[in-house]
C-alpha cells in the first residue's frame, strides 16, 4: 500500500526521480539527500509503513537482504572501511520521514564520531528489574 502524501512511497516507486543504486519489485535503494559520508545510502521499502514496528516479518527479513548486498557493493565501489546500519524509530530517536527506510552509513577510517552515544554506568538490580519489564511486554 502507498501513502498519497508520503514523499518517500513516491520515490520508491519512481514518481520522484532518485540517484537509485539498487531496484528490485519490493525495494528502492537511493542516496541520501543529505547523506553523512560519501556513499550515504536510504533503502525503501515500495510499500508505505511508518516503521519497524509496522512492517510485516517478512519485509524486515528481506530489507536485511537487501541490505547485505547494497554493503558489499559498496565495499567493493567506495573502498570503506566499514559500515553503519541505522534505522530510526519515532521522532525522539531521530526519525524525520515517517516511511519505514534503512540508512547505510559508509565509514572511513579517522572520520570522527557518526553513530554514536554517552556510554552511562548500569545498576546491577535496576538492569534485571528492566530486562524482566521489557521480556514480560513480549
Ligand atoms: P531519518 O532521519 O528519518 O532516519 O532519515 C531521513 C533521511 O532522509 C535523512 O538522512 C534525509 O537526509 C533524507 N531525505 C529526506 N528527504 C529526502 C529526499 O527527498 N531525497 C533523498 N534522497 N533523501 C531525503
Ligand atoms: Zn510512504
Amino acid at each position: 500500500m502507498k501513502k498519497d502524501d508520503c514523499i518517500f512511497c513516491k520515490i520508491a516507486n519512481g514518481e520522484i526521480p532518485s540517484n537509485t543504486v539498487y531496484e528490485d519489485e519490493k525495494y528502492r535503494a537511493i542516496l541520501d539527500l543529505s547523506p553523512a559520508s560519501k556513499g550515504h545510502t536510504l533503502i525503501l521499502p515500495k510499500d508505505h509503513y511508518d516503521d519497524l514496528a509496522a512492517a510485516d516479518g517478512e519485509t524486515l527479513a528481506s530489507v536485511l537482504k537487501v541490505a547485505q548486498k547494497i554493503c558489499a557493493g559498496m565495499k567493493k565501489s567506495l573502498n570503506c572501511d566499514g559500515i553503519n546500519v541505522v534505522q530510526n524509530n519515532g521522532a525522539a530517536a531521530g526519525q524525520t520521514v515517517k516511511h519505514l527506510h534503512v540508512h547505510l552509513i559508509p565509514r572511513y577510517e579517522g572520520d570522527g564520531p557518526m553513530v554514536t552515544w554517552k556510554q552511562n554506568e548500569s545498576d546491577p538490580e535496576e538492569q534485571k528489574k528492566i530486562a524482566a519489564g521489557i521480556s514480560a511486554a513480549l
